[in-house]
């Protein structure tokens, strides 16, 4: 009988030593996980890439127009931006749900990214908005990307489970030397692409 009392005594010390042991690791998993998400934090904080699109995220396409703008000012080069907008995305969202938006945003980038060539970069610059620098380039065939662009898109079946198709608004703007920063610069495209989504939507439009 003591034997028995001896052996419960036992293993009811090394069951609250355990049970100490695993609150104390509890404890220790808790601190790693809010290390672990502050890490993650500061990765997405200097990426460069969307972690939706794989493009490049509106930072970094932002610092890319702001180093081309330089450029151009310094060697007199020419220079054309694209702002482009998705239209009527909200209705894909409220048909399908957002995941389901979101698979399309993927798919759209990988469009864009496809039909546009170096040296012209594409980055994702907000929620459904995208920008295409274009070094070297004149309004005219930044016009004629433009178009492709449309194109391409209006004609590419879009697979989330079913095919569905949309129209992608586009607005170009060619930099003005010595008149304007980035920032009007960038105004420019955006108020050609409201009169692209005012005239019917699927189409692009140029900045005079
Ligand atoms: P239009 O541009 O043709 O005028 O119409 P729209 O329906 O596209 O209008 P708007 O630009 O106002 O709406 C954009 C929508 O995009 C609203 C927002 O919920 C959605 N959106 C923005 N970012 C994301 C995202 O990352 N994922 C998903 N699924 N939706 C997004
Ligand atoms: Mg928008
Ligand atoms: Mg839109």
């Amino acid at each position: 009988m003591d034997n028995l009392k001896d052996e419960i005594r036992r293993l009811s010390f090394e069951l609250e030593a355990a049970k100490k042991e695993l609150e104390a690791t509890k404890r220790i998993i808790r601190i790693k996980e809010i290390e672990l998400d502050a890490v993650i934090a500061q990765a997405e904080e200097v990426s460069h890439v969307d972690a939706l699109t794989c493009l490049p995220n509106r930072r970094q396409v932002i610092k890319q127009l702001q180093n081309e703008v330089i450029r151009a000012e310094r060697y007199k080069t020419t220079l054309s931006i694209s702002m482009i907008d998705i239209d009527h995305f909200k209705k894909i969202n409220d048909s399908y749900g957002h995941t389901v938006g979101d698979q399309v945003l993927f798919q759209l980038a990988n469009i864009l990214q496809e039909s546009v060539r170096d040296p012209d970069t594409v980055g994702r610059y907000g929620g459904e908005e995208f920008l295409v620098v274009l070094p070297n380039t004149r309004s005219k065939d930044a016009a004629g990307q433009a178009a492709r662009l449309c194109k391409r898109v209006r004609e590419t079946d879009i697979n989330i489970g079913e095919l569905i198709r949309m129209t992608i608004s586009i607005g170009v703007a060619e930099y003005r030397h010595g008149q304007e920063n980035w920032q009007k610069f960038l105004s420019r495209a955006d108020l050609a692409l409201y009169e692209s989504k005012n005239n019917g939507r699927d189409r692009w439009s140029i900045s005079e």
